[in-house]
């Protein structure tokens, strides 16, 4: 048996695609691993991959109406923590920033001041069409037109609001492109 395909396929349970099941193959190659040798062999990179797609630490960025959604998706019914993904009120211990609401100019500003005091490796998630692009707010004199004019956006959530499963999914392809990055370094 090679080396365990952790944060690769494998892992398809995870992504949504199907339950996980003492068939999928990331389980069933752990298993056999298991009681071949009666330890696991994997490479460093799958390893901290792994670790840092299960304990997402989200900041919160409630700017408007989106952020009554990105609540939601913490809610049992949703129960964002079963994926290992956890709410934290303060940048220095967050990994990813959801955006979720209109970003006006006052307001940007602020933002990146978080954004700046979170630790790398770190990610955006823009929630709603408000923080990708102004959204209704567009034309309007006080508004950025997208969150991403102030910060790097990882993963774009589309909707007006988007509801708290495409935010789930959102989070989900973000997990899945930390995996697909594959390295250490950012
Ligand atoms: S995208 Fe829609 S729901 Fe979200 S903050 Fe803007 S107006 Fe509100």
């Amino acid at each position: 048996m090679g080396v365990i395909p952790a944060g690769q396929a494998g892992r398809a349970g995870v992504e949504g695609a199907g339950p996980i099941t003492n068939e999928d193959p990331y389980f069933k190659a752990m298993q056999a691993e298991l009681a071949d040798k009666g330890f696991l062999v994997a490479n460093a990179d799958a390893l901290i991959n792994w670790a840092r797609t299960g304990s997402l630490m989200w900041m919160t960025f409630g700017l408007a109406c989106c952020a009554v959604e990105m609540m939601q998706a913490s809610m049992p019914r949703y129960d964002l923590e079963r994926f290992g993904i956890a709410p934290r009120a303060s940048p220095r211990q967050s990994d990813v920033m959801i955006v979720a609401g209109t970003l006006c100019n006052k307001m940007a500003p602020a933002l990146r001041k978080v954004y700046d005091q979170m630790p790398e490796p770190r990610y955006v998630v823009s929630m709603g069409s408000c923080a990708n692009g102004g959204g209704y707010y567009h034309f309007s004199y006080s508004v950025v037109r997208g969150c991403d004019r102030i910060v790097p956006v990882d993963i774009y959530v589309p909707g007006c609001p988007p509801t708290a499963e495409a935010l789930v999914y959102g989070l989900l392809m973000l997990q899945r492109k930390i995996r697909r990055t594959g390295s250490i370094e950012r």
